[in-house]
């Protein structure tokens, strides 16, 4: 089992595929991209299953894959495919913009894969090509709504914007929960955005974001969430699904954090505000037994922040890192 110097069950992954997306949403990365990795710095298929075994064999029960756009990679099924043969491995879930998704939904509903979280900042077409810089909100949003007919268990992950979405808050609210059982979670902006822009603090916290809604709606009722969650849920009266406020920024549920990340290049990073305290590519591609991975990881997070303050604290540069290379 993974215990960090915290005393804190780590038993959930967060694996980043490549660092590559088709979209440039504003808040995660400048418009002209980022220094994307050179593809033989990638792990492999092989490695990412490699690594996925033996992170399992150490206690990973869940794995979320994400990157940059995950389905950028073309061999991103058969990763899926293996991972799938973990038999202690409970779930496997996905992390995507959902442009390029149709094509693996049958296939995806057929390994189970069913946990799907979907970014969508925007219900209004404009909203949505200015801050992703892209014109894909028509299939995203035929994507979403097949994924929903097919039965998948989707999450909306909305970032807040000053000044660009909040106008698309209550609209994205009343198109989707109402009718749907969707969740939609609004997430506090990070100054993850490879230097697009930068800030100390944030207009709309968990608590604005909460309000603002709330002004809208008489009967809102607090839902029970698991104890490592980082969303505070809620359910409006009448409707089929929920929203829920996630305090990216603020941080205050770091205490119950169980989650480790891998980049698309092998980093290690034990909170999304640390600098990455181990690369794994070397010594996958070099050993070929596996004790010195686990050794890594073991390293990585026997030194874990408390929480996102004290990892930002000890770390240098973080802010000009972009989502879509961190894995978010
Ligand atoms: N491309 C996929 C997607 O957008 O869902 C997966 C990778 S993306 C980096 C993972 C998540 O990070 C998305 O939900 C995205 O909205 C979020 N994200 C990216 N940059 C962010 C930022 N600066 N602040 C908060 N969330 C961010
Ligand atoms: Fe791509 Fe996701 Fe970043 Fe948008 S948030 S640019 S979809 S990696």
């Amino acid at each position: 089992m993974l215990i960090d110097n915290h005393n804190r069950k780590i038993d959930y992954l967060r694996l980043a595929v490549t660092d590559r997306c088709n979209l440039r949403c504003n808040y995660c990365m400048p418009a002209e991209g980022i220094n994307f990795a050179d593809s033989k710095d990638l792990l492999s298929i092989d490695e990412l299953f490699r690594l996925s075994k033996v992170l399992v064999g150490q206690g990973i029960r869940k794995i979320r894959i994400t990157g940059g756009e995950p389905f950028m990679r073309k061999d991103l099924m058969q990763l899926l495919r293996r991972l799938k043969t973990l038999d202690e491995l409970e779930e496997i879930s996905i992390t995507t913009n959902a442009s390029l998704i149709e094509k693996h939904i049958p296939e995806l509903k057929a390994l189970g894969i069913t946990r799907i979280n979907l970014s969508l900042d925007a219900i209004e077409e404009p909203t949505f090509n200015k801050i992703s810089r892209r014109e894909q909100f028509a299939t995203v949003y035929q994507n979403l709504l097949k994924l929903i007919q097919e039965g998948f268990d989707v999450k909306v992950n909305f970032i807040v914007l000053d000044n660009q979405n909040i106008q698309d808050i209550i609209p994205i609210i009343e198109r989707l929960t109402k009718h749907y059982q969707v969740s939609v979670r609004f997430l506090e902006e990070m100054p993850f955005n490879g230097g697009s822009r930068s800030f100390q603090k944030i207009k709309w916290n968990h608590s604005k974001i909460y309000e603002y809604i709330a002004s809208h709606y008489g009967d809102i009722s607090k839902l029970e969430s698991e104890k490592t969650s980082t969303s505070v849920n809620y359910r409006i009266k009448g409707y089929k699904g929920s929203f829920g406020i996630i305090p990216s920024f603020t941080r205050n549920f770091c205490g119950s954090c169980n989650r480790l990340r891998v980049t698309a290049t092998g980093d290690v990073i034990t909170c999304l505000y640390a600098t990455a305290s181990k690369n794994l590519r070397d010594i996958l591609r070099n050993s070929p037994e596996d004790r010195p991975v686990e050794n890594e990881i073991l390293a990585a997070i026997s030194n874990r922040a408390k929480n996102g303050f004290e990892a930002e604290e000890r770390s240098t540069d973080i802010y000009s890192n972009s989502m879509t290379s961190i894995g978010g």
